[in-house]
């Protein structure tokens, strides 16, 4: 790949905002037609819905994390834990899991975030929760694949401890970063740089084993078989969740609308699937390819802290 220019302080907040707007519209897209996923393209098709569409627990962490950059300028476990417990605490019913309600609950109530994260599941969590909230992450690092690769980890392990559950984050993560610096070349060959950059940086795992497979799923397939043989985010883990989202970004680079409701199409974790997918694109395509009614629809966001 190309030397990157290193970005400014403006270009992290920009680009990691751009990417917090397409995860944000992606997770209350998938939101909005996980029932009856298999007719999304007939749905969209008919005229969507005016708003507001609710996003989730996916948004509410991505500002967590967004929330900790600009406090910070990178990655604090303590602050980023005690970010997440006081959004948790302001807005539990945004659709978190159980086991995210558990660890926050038990940061909430005080314990440190290393120990409530450890106990998770018994050796750490392997949800897809991690990987969720990450794409503004990889945007605010970009320039730089070996920070996004730690700061994914430092970011994934204050609730999911488990290896699985940090490869997801650091896999999304080194895409967004890989979707932007290749947003100048054509859909094809970016989506070689992305595939080899995911899976170089990926730790061995489960998930790169589904990451290494997703590549060699034709493009054309359609997502409901797709997610059948990869995974469609059913089971929330990250190895069931990570390599579908990363097979669909790569085969619609230049469409987020059309990544969008294909993605949705494979059903699973529809919400999750599609605030991924979401982050990714909006790296590469920035705000002025989603639909405008898209954008006008989702519920508006809150102010992050400057
Ligand atoms: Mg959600």
């Amino acid at each position: 790949m190309n030397a990157v220019t290193m970005m400014t302080r403006d270009e992290r907040h920009s680009l990691a905002r751009t990417v917090l707007e397409g995860l944000a519209i992606g997770d209350a897209f998938g939101e909005l037609y996980a029932y009856g996923f298999e007719n999304v393209r007939q749905r969209v098709a008919q005229g969507v819905p005016a708003g507001p569409w609710w996003w989730t627990d996916d948004t509410a962490m991505a500002l967590g994390v967004i929330e900790c950059l600009e406090r910070n300028g990178k990655i604090e476990e303590e602050m980023l834990a005690w970010i997440f417990s006081r959004n948790y605490k302001r807005e539990p019913d945004r659709g978190y899991g159980k086991g995210a309600r558990q660890i926050l609950q038990m940061i909430g109530g005080g314990e440190s975030w290393e120990k409530a994260a450890r106990s998770a599941f018994g050796g750490g969590s392997m949800g897809n929760g991690a990987a969720m909230r990450v794409a503004p992450l990889g945007a605010w690092f970009a320039d730089d694949l070996s920070v996004v690769v730690t700061q994914a980890m430092k970011s994934a392990r204050v609730t999911h401890w488990h290896p699985e559950g940090i490869a997801g984050a650091i896999a999304v993560a080194v895409a967004t970063a890989c979707a932007w610096q290749t947003r100048a070349l054509p859909a094809a060959e970016a989506r070689e740089v992305i595939g080899s950059e995911v899976l170089r940086l990926t730790p061995e795992g489960d998930t790169r084993e589904g990451l290494k497979a997703a590549m060699q799923v034709e493009p054309m397939l359609s997502p409901a078989v797709a997610g059948r043989r990869l995974g469609n985010g059913a089971l929330v883990t990250a190895p069931d969740t990570v390599p579908y989202v990363i097979w669909s970004a790569l085969r619609s680079l230049d469409d987020y609308a059309g990544a969008l409701i294909a993605t949705v199409e494979g059903g699973g974790d529809c919400d999750t699937n599609g605030a991924m997918v979401g982050g990714i694109l909006a790296a590469r395509l920035g705000l002025d390819t989603i639909p405008k009614e898209w954008l006008e629809a989702r519920e508006a966001l809150p102010p992050l802290v400057a």
